[in-house]
């Protein structure tokens, strides 16, 4: 009796196991049948705290009251509060689409939830936010906005000695501290990375521009010759930078255009004049034939500025350009 009213509440479940299992066998027959994978020395397996998916059978969602109702193996579980910010909130209420992931991470339970937000049209900007990105300034406007890159980067100098540590001891109780420490930096990186990206297109939203951004295909060598211990963290840290300056501009019908990098830093955004000496140090641009003074940064984001005009009039008469 116990039994069948278990196969009846949970069918949904049992769907989801049955997927799961067959999805990872197909995916290892891929790969054998590529010689990619070696069935006898690399078998399936399943962690126990893998994300598991939820439709809207086995999840309900009661967004006002931030809670969820969920089907689990003990039955249905109701008035589960969770958090999220009112944005958040409203995403969900007005977009959420398909299933969502349970995921349990550093003893937290998340639910990952798809929205399909509509792209809104893009309004013809009138002249663009120039954005440079960089080491001590994350993010640099051509507005002269400097979004400072101190906070994460003394969490991570605060880190790297513990990391040191925790990697040379190779337990597996180093291995998941380890772990967790590296995610609650990437946590702490992704958190700046919103705030940073909301406020440089609220900024372009309100005086009617697009953004330039630089194209990022080539920062991984440009930051590699500097700091190569940190090369990867900050190569991951600028692409979720722009992609969520990308999607946010999206939402808000911003015009966004990339543009190729190359000389941005040693040219003058006054005259136009490219020299190397233009740049005494890291932080001044002064041209040195017009005398023009800013800070390099700022220097560097205006020029992004004009090539972004550039680059929207090649985009919208692909003829003339
Ligand atoms: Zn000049």
């Amino acid at each position: 009796m116990k039994f069948v009213v278990q196969v009846r509440l949970f069918p949904t479940h049992a769907q989801h196991v049955i997927k799961k299992v067959a999805d990872a066998y197909t995916t290892v027959r891929a790969q054998v049948k590529a010689k990619l994978r070696d069935p006898l020395t690399k078998p399936i397996g399943f962690r126990k705290d893998a994300a598991q998916p939820f439709d809207d059978r086995c999840l309900s969602w009661q967004i006002p009251d931030r809670a969820i109702s969920i089907w689990t193996v003990h039955g249905r579980m109701k008035g589960i509060r969770f958090g999220c910010s009112d944005e958040q909130a409203r995403l969900l209420a007005a977009y959420r689409k398909g299933e969502s992931d349970l995921v349990r991470r550093d003893g937290m339970w998340l639910l990952i939830a798809t929205c399909d937000v509509p792209d809104t049209d893009v309004t013809e900007p009138g002249g663009f936010l120039g954005v440079d990105l960089g080491i001590a300034s994350i993010a640099t406007t051509s507005d002269g906005t400097r979004h400072s890159g101190k906070a994460v980067n003394a969490v991570r100098h605060r880190n790297r000695e513990l990391h040191r540590r925790l990697q040379a001891k190779r337990t597996k109780s180093a291995k998941r501290l380890l772990k967790r420490s590296r995610r609650t930096e990437a946590r702490f990186a992704r958190d700046l990375n919103h705030v940073m990206s909301k406020r440089i297109v609220t900024e372009a939203a309100r005086t009617g521009r697009g953004i330039a951004l630089e194209d990022l295909s080539g920062i991984r060598d440009r930051v590699r010759l500097r700091k190569p211990q940190r090369a990867t963290l900050h190569t991951w840290s600028f692409h979720q930078l722009g992609s969520f300056i990308a999607y946010k501009a999206a939402r808000a019908g911003v015009a966004l255009v990339h543009v190729d990098p190359a000389y941005t830093s040693q040219g003058c955004s006054a005259c136009g004049h490219v020299d190397k000496r233009n740049r005494p140090d890291q932080e001044t641009f002064c041209c040195t034939s017009c005398g023009f003074a800013e800070h390099a940064d700022v220097n560097t984001a205006r020029n992004i500025a004009a090539r972004g005009v550039a680059g929207w009039a090649a985009v919208m008469q692909p003829d003339a350009a």
